[in-house]
């Protein structure tokens, strides 16, 4: 490890290490400090969708090339139980080969460390980040039981937010489940996105099968669960509807706690925080890693072109933070709002949301502008 670099990374997950492989070749000096002691073992099991505009960086990385087990999304329908309303979103229409990509999480996290091997980033493996902070023309960490310190004129924290110091926005008092199952119709290139009373949920293609993403308060979760296969895969038939068939098989079953927060304070002089260290959003639309990547490339860009002098200095980061700003906002709204607008069991307020689907599968225009921001998020500039 060493004592000080350019720029220090401290978490090296899907976003920490695409902002260390965007960086590779800045002429800047680079560290990641990584708690995992082995890099074949995921922080996380879980399945990722990433949108086109994620494809397009890692596409600049020089990562997408490397994925095997990649599924493309071509077609989002979006509906709601107990109602007419439905929208359907097509790739041809939006005129990009794919809308989207379901890629494992353990996956791109292996590709991009598999990248960042032979180039001039250190990464360094049970490496703890324990504590933070920023002093005059520096980042600091400390490291480890031993509490080394590491200084940066940038340090970037990217620990997905374990390193505290985070608001809850909003508690959802929902629980995700997360699992993968297969239809007993597989419709090839498909995600159906279904709010129900309950909470949405989320089908992706994924191989042979789909992803599943049902969301329901920690209880609900919990009995389902517990439940056989067998009886799990009739509930879901029962909540999700009929569009595929019903569900012949289930596997991997897990949950997961869902919150909307953020970083008390994001920028700080020579210290920023990028990804779920700065935002953990509701996974309904996907977004979060997404996010997370273009926070990644943004902050990669603007260390890449500024001076020696000015790196992670407060106008620098300022910057940074305008850049980001909007796209920030736009996707914390957006998610939270589909959240809150659909999950309330109110027969008017299902039968205006109802109206709202249709009227959107009537509206293409307003249909692309719901399907770029979901591409490429918004921009400020
Ligand atoms: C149920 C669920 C489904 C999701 N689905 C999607 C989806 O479909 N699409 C999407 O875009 N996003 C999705 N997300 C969000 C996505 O998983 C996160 O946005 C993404 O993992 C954030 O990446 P990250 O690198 O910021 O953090 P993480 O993935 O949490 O990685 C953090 C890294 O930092 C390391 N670390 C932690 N603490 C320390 C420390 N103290 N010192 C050093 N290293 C440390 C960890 O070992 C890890 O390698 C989903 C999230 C959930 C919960």
């Amino acid at each position: 490890m060493h004592g000080h670099s350019d720029v220090v990374i401290a978490g090296g997950g899907p976003v920490g290490a695409a902002l260390a492989l965007a960086l590779a070749d800045s002429g800047l000096s680079v560290q990641v400090l990584e708690a995992r002691t082995d890099l074949a073992r995921p922080a996380w099991t879980r399945t990722l969708a990433l949108s086109y505009g994620s494809r397009l960086i890692l596409d600049r990385l020089g990562v997408w090339q490397k994925l095997q087990d990649v599924s493309p999304i071509r077609h989002i329908h979006v509906s709601q139980r107990d109602s007419l309303g439905q929208t359907v979103l097509h790739a041809e229409e939006e005129q990009v080969p794919e809308l989207g990509y379901v890629v494992d999480y353990g996956e791109l996290d292996a590709v991009l460390h598999a990248a960042l091997q032979d180039g001039p980033v250190r990464v360094v493996t049970g490496a703890r980040v324990t504590g933070s902070g920023s002093m005059a023309g520096y980042g600091w960490a400390h490291v480890g039981d031993d509490q080394t310190l590491v200084t940066a004129r940038l340090l970037a924290i990217a620990d997905g937010g374990s390193g505290g110091g985070r608001r809850v926005l909003r508690d959802y008092g929902q629980h995700a489940l997360l699992a993968w199952v297969r239809p007993a119709e597989l419709r090839q290139d498909w995600a159906f996105e279904r709010f129900t009373g309950q909470g949405p949920v989320a089908l992706l293609p994924q191989g042979d099968g789909n992803a599943l993403v049902w969301t329901g308060t920690p209880e609900r979760v919990q009995e389902l669960l517990r439940l056989s296969d067998a009886e799990f895969l009739s509930a879901l038939h029962a909540h999700f509807g009929d569009r595929t068939g019903g569900f012949v098989q289930v596997r991997e079953r897990h949950h997961f706690p869902l919150q909307l927060s953020d970083s008390a304070e994001t920028v700080q002089p020579h210290r920023v925080m990028i990804g779920n260290a700065a935002h953990v959003l509701h996974p309904v639309a996907g977004q979060g890693f997404n996010l997370g990547l273009r926070d990644a490339w943004e902050l990669a860009q603007l260390a890449s072109e500024c001076a020696r002098d000015d790196l992670g200095s407060p106008a620098m980061l300022a910057r940074y933070a305008k850049r980001r700003a909007v796209d920030v906002r736009a996707s914390m709204w957006f998610t939270d709002g589909l959240v809150r607008l659909f999950s309330r069991d109110d027969p008017l307020l299902r039968h205006a949301r109802g109206a709202g689907l249709m009227a959107l599968q009537q509206l293409p225009a307003v249909r692309h502008f719901v399907a770029r921001r979901m591409m490429f998020g918004a921009r400020a500039w």
